[in-house]
């Protein structure tokens, strides 16, 4: 579901995934034209709702854009946000749209309702509803034809609200969707529920809208965000973490005190050593910690477009939710939603399958090719079922070939009948030879399924069998054809 895409605005065409960047227009730390020219930032997000605050119809009058002195894309956000933290804000949500519409960002926001993760079933319900009201006000409120609008999700923890919210909004007239309150899931690394968020809005939003993760800024889960068809994100992080003296790698974040190392390459970590940089002056500090934070994150958004191109997402998803427990339990928590994410997987990819742990064995490319057997193939009628487990030592001569049908014994595909072996993957993917119990599995249980089905019409069914390798599982699967097995060792 990972795509690289083109997001056409009045001020130019952006590249997602991507992040914006939160600029505070009263506190700019990083300029927007230092940010474009240094890290490559095409879209940046402002509060639309703090900008009324500071500016009031001063910023009406000169457009956001010269507000902030910036003539690339511009999004601007409603203050759904603040209501979360502050629990309300001073204006009033017609209000909010037609500010907006007089500041002519490139995309705006309505002013929805966040449900956060302590609300009730009743509360949440209520944050939908409230929501889904003012996006169809915003509607008819609408009157710049320039501004695209974007139009929220809520529903918090409670799967079928998301899904009511996503059907929904996404029956509107919206170009682009925000997946929302995920703040807190992320600040608690609770990264199995936030998959169930982003899963079930995606499930229930059209596809063709770019979807876009309210608050997600820290680039060790983009690509887990990615895989599931997030586009853009949007976070203030890089400074609010510079201020901390937290420092941001795609494997965590470390405090500027626990480091002994810098372990990044960017300019400002090659320029500064750790002591040169722990004595700089904090206004300072903040500068050059906000600058390698954000020189991490736009690295890890182009490696990760990288991998979409080059069709190794999945690896690079399954090395990145290696960095911390709690991201692998975000990825195993995927496995729910494998048959969904199979319908957008590529048929090919110009890269080989890896294999790179258990997870693996739940990817769409394992779990289109049983489908796809169960549903599409019938074997040919010959007398003879000749299975060989790979990475035998030496394929054995066949007796009577013109009788025979070769069924290969591949982890994690399972059974793969000769005909198909050069079909992707199944030509291109690389395991580990010494086996793991998910891969031993995986064979096992597709062996048995095709031996129930077909078994019956074959006179002998020959295994060539590696026991130092694959134990008795192999044997024990087969045996259920009874005196026609003949187990020959290698
Ligand atoms: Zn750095």
């Amino acid at each position: 579901m990972g795509r690289v895409g083109k997001l056409s605005t009045p001020h130019g065409d952006v590249t997602t995934p991507t992040l914006m960047p939160v600029i505070d227009s009263s506190d700019v730390i990083l300029s927007p034209n230092q940010m474009r020219r240094e890290f490559g930032v095409e879209l940046i997000i402002t509060n639309a709702y703090l900008m009324l605050r500071h500016f009031g119809e001063e910023a009406a009058k000169r457009g956001v854009h010269g507000a902030l002195s910036y003539d690339g894309p511009i999004m601007t956000d409603s203050g759904g946000y603040q209501i979360l933290r502050y629990g309300d804000v001073e204006v009033s949500p017609e209000e909010i749209v037609r500010y907006q519409d007089a500041i002519a960002p490139d995309i705006a926001t309505i002013l929805d309702v966040p449900t956060g993760v302590q609300a009730t079933k009743e509360r949440a319900a209520e944050t939908v509803q409230i929501t889904l009201e003012r996006a169809k006000q915003a509607v008819e409120l609408r009157s710049n034809p320039k501004v695209v609008w974007c139009g929220p999700v809520q529903g918090g923890l409670f799967s079928e609200l998301v899904a009511q919210s996503a059907r929904e909004v996404g029956k509107l007239d919206y170009q682009l969707h925000a997946i929302g309150s995920p703040v807190e899931l992320l600040e608690g690394y609770r990264y199995a529920e936030l998959v169930d968020l982003v899963m079930t809005a995606k499930q229930h939003l059209p596809p063709d809208r770019p979807a876009h993760l309210f608050g997600a800024g820290h680039p060790m889960m983009f690509a887990l965000a990615v895989v599931m068809g997030c586009d853009l994100f949007d976070s203030a992080a890089y400074v609010i973490y510079a201020r901390d003296g937290r420092y941001m790698t795609s494997e965590g974040t470390f405090h500027l005190e626990e480091l002994s190392y810098l372990p990044c390459e960017c300019p400002v970590c090659v320029q500064y050593s750790l002591d040169e940089l722990r004595r700089v002056p904090q206004d300072e500090r903040v500068k050059l910690l906000a600058r390698h934070n954000l020189h991490v994150t736009f690295g890890e958004l182009r490696r990760i477009r990288q991998a979409i191109v080059e069709g190794s997402l999945w690896e690079h998803v399954e090395l990145r939710c290696r960095a911390h427990p709690r991201l692998l339990d975000g990825l195993r928590r995927l496995t729910r939603y494998r048959d969904f994410i199979e319908r957008f997987d590529p048929v090919t990819k110009p890269s080989a399958f890896y294999y790179l742990g258990e997870e693996s064995v739940n990817r769409p490319e394992v779990v289109r090719h049983r489908k796809r057997l169960e549903e599409r193939y019938e074997p040919p009628k010959l007398p003879i079922l000749m299975l060989l487990p790979v990475f035998g030592r030496e394929w054995p001569k066949l007796e009577e070939p013109e009788r025979t049908h070769l069924v290969k014994l591949v982890p994690p595909f399972g059974v793969v009948p000769e005909e198909l072996e050069e079909v992707y993957p199944l030509g291109q993917f690389q395991v580990p030879h010494e086996l793991d119990a998910v891969q031993i599995k995986s064979v096992t249980e597709t062996i048995s399924r095709f031996l129930e089905r077909y078994g019956g019409r074959y006179e002998r069914v020959l295994l060539f069998n590696d026991e130092r390798r694959w134990g008795k599982s192999l044997v024990e699967a087969c045996k259920k054809v009874g005196e026609k097995l003949k187990v020959i060792q290698f």
